[in-house]
This record gives C-alpha cells, sequence and structure tokens, in this order.
C-alpha cells in the first residue's frame, strides 16, 4: 500500500499521539515523574537454584537446608500488649507499617524455617494484601479493612481466621484481642484444603553481595531511630558489632521472640518513605506505593542513601544514589515503611 504524503502525516501523527497517551497511562498508573532514568533490567529475576544447585532462601539469599514451602504472610499485631511476638524469629522477611491512628502492624514472611506458633495475628490493611500478592505468599490474618476483604475473598490466598477459624487459636495468659496464634502445619493444611497453589516461589526477591564491601558510599550507623508516630510507635535500632545484627527496641526494650528469648537476627535494615494520607473516618490510610521514594539502607554498621521503586503486585526494587541495585548482606532484611513528613534519625 503507498502512502500519500498528507496520509503519511496523519499516520506519523496519530502513532505521536499513542505514544505519548501510553507514556502518561504508564507514568500517571504508577504516580512517578519521570525525572530519574529506569535503571535497566531491574525486573529481571533471579532463580532460588544458586550456581552450585544449592537452593537459596528466596529472601534471605542464604543456602537452606530444610524444603522451602509455599511463603506465608502473617499479620502481626504490634501493640504493646501484643509483645512480645512468637515466630519472628523464624522470618525470612519482615515489613511493618502504620494501620490507623498510629498504631503499627507487622507483615512477616516464612518460607522454610517451621516455629512452633505465630501470631498473636491481627487485621490486614489492603496494602499489606498487595505486599502479599507481590511475594506470592499466603495471607494468614484476622479479618480487615472492607477493602483487604473484598478482594480478599476473591483470591485464593486468604487464610482469615473469622471466615476458617480451625487452624488459629486463642491463648489464656493474654487478652483478646492480643492472643490470637497459629501454625505453619495448619495453616497450610487450610490452604490445601481450599485448593489453593502451594508451589514454592522459585524467585530469589533481593540481590545479595557475594563480595566485599563494594565502593558504594557508605558512612557509619551505628544507631537508627525509626519514627512512625508517637514514642510508643517509634523504634530504635542499635547495631551489635559482636552479632552483626541490628536489635530492634521498642518501649518495652529489647524486642525478642518468644520462642527463642533473642532479638530476631536482622542483618539488614531498609528504612523507605510513602505518601499516605487518611481516608476514611476509621483513620484508615492510602498509601502510594507504586512509583519511587527515598530510602535509607542499613548493614554492618554502615549506611547507604537511594530510592525504592514498587509497581502493584512486583517486589520491591531497591537502588543506591547511583541507580546500582543494592547488594544487601545474606540473611533477614526488615523494612520500615514510614509517613513521607517522618525521618529516620541515624547516628554514628
Ligand atoms: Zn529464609
Amino acid at each position: 500500500m503507498k502512502l500519500g504524503m498528507k496520509q503519511k502525516i496523519a499516520l506519523l501523527f496519530s502513532l505521536l499521539i499513542i505514544a505519548a497517551g501510553s507514556l502518561f497511562a504508564y507514568f500517571a498508573s504508577r504516580n512517578l515523574k519521570p525525572y530519574l532514568k529506569i535503571p535497566e533490567n531491574s525486573y529481571e529475576t533471579t532463580s532460588v537454584v544458586s550456581e552450585e544447585e544449592k537452593i537459596l532462601c528466596p529472601f534471605e539469599g542464604i543456602t537452606i537446608n530444610e524444603n522451602l514451602y509455599k511463603t506465608l504472610a502473617v499479620i502481626y499485631d504490634n501493640h504493646n500488649q501484643a509483645l512480645p511476638h512468637t515466630g519472628i524469629a523464624s522470618a525470612c522477611f519482615v515489613l511493618e507499617t502504620l494501620a490507623e491512628g498510629g498504631i503499627t502492624r507487622i507483615e512477616a514472611f516464612f518460607a522454610h524455617r517451621q516455629p512452633k506458633a505465630l501470631g498473636p495475628v491481627r487485621s490486614a490493611r489492603i496494602y499489606f494484601v498487595d505486599f502479599a500478592l507481590s511475594y506470592d505468599a499466603l495471607l494468614a490474618h484476622c479479618g480487615g479493612s472492607p477493602d483487604a476483604l473484598q478482594t480478599l475473598r476473591k483470591l485464593p490466598i486468604d487464610l482469615d481466621q473469622i471466615r476458617f477459624p480451625e487452624p488459629y487459636y486463642r491463648v489464656k495468659n493474654r487478652s483478646a484481642p492480643h492472643n490470637l496464634y497459629g501454625r505453619i502445619d495448619d495453616l497450610l493444611s487450610l490452604a490445601k484444603k481450599r485448593g489453593y497453589d502451594l508451589n514454592p516461589t522459585s524467585t530469589l526477591y533481593f540481590s545479595f553481595r557475594s563480595f566485599e564491601l563494594s565502593n558504594e558510599t557508605t558512612f557509619v550507623a551505628k544507631k537508627i531511630v525509626v519514627p512512625f508516630s508517637s514514642r510508643s510507635y517509634t523504634y530504635t535500632w542499635i547495631y551489635n558489632e559482636k552479632k552483626g545484627i541490628y536489635i530492634r527496641y521498642t518501649t518495652k526494650g529489647v524486642y525478642i521472640d518468644t520462642l527463642t528469648g533473642s532479638p530476631p537476627p536482622v542483618k539488614n535494615l531498609i528504612v523507605i518513605k510513602a505518601p499516605m494520607k487518611v481516608r476514611d473516618q476509621k483513620g484508615r490510610l492510602d498509601m502510594a506505593l507504586n512509583g519511587r521514594g527515598a530510602a535509607w539502607y542499613f548493614y554492618r554498621g554502615t549506611a547507604a542513601t537511594g530510592f525504592y521503586e514498587k509497581v502493584q503486585g512486583k517486589p520491591f526494587k531497591f537502588f543506591l544514589k547511583n541507580g546500582e541495585e543494592v547488594q544487601f548482606e545474606p540473611g533477614l532484611i526488615w523494612l520500615e515503611i514510614i509517613p513521607a513528613d517522618k525521618k529516620p534519625l541515624v547516628s554514628g
């Protein structure tokens, strides 16, 4: 088909409009401004099977001896009366952010260890559903916000205690609602009974360093104060040189797991900022996590800054200021998602 000059111009013009429209829709949907080049290959995935054919933890990058099971995300109650937590030291990845009225919740991901119990379990929010989907996880929780529950009802990942009470139990030595627990075996059995997909993930979700410290710009950071809201929900992290881990302190003191009597072995602490705004009378939050925001990384007693990227339903990606993907220390990563008007206080 031969096109005349006018037709060619019209065609070119239409193509330009479509391209501009697509670009606009892309950036509008991701709620980000195209001010920085997105690093190439940033969404490539790596397998959990290492070059030596060893199986790595999908979140920690360490070789594991146990079998991987379908990732299980659990919503932990973070109220003072819900502390200390149970099972958290066996988690492979932990994230923490706000629910309503300045209170925080934890979402902990389990993929191979089998602690005796998990809890106290509390209710879900819509962003915790997105995080579960992003890391291909089942979601153990007790109720939730209306939008979270409506979404979860349709998803083959829902392990809501209110819908399915069987695998959960309440303990007598704590008061409700801070006394609900579950076990991994029982939760996975429920998922099997429901016909949910139980294949473990084959994706390695973070990049890990297999070499000595690279030439990234780091500064000494032994103490990090992470403010979410009031003093009760401001956490202090202190680097323990001997153990090579970050220890979390709440107003109740050192944060420990009841099963181990020790703090979770946090090798990497990430603090990111996300725009949040109250959207209803109950104080529920909208969190704009699709896009890019500021990030602080803490490992080996040092810190680096950079940015994160998040696309709905996809795992977080973490970059240094220069656009290089962060190479974490193999081991537990703890992610703090704080409001955009807050900032971690870092001291050497
Ligand atoms: Zn692990």
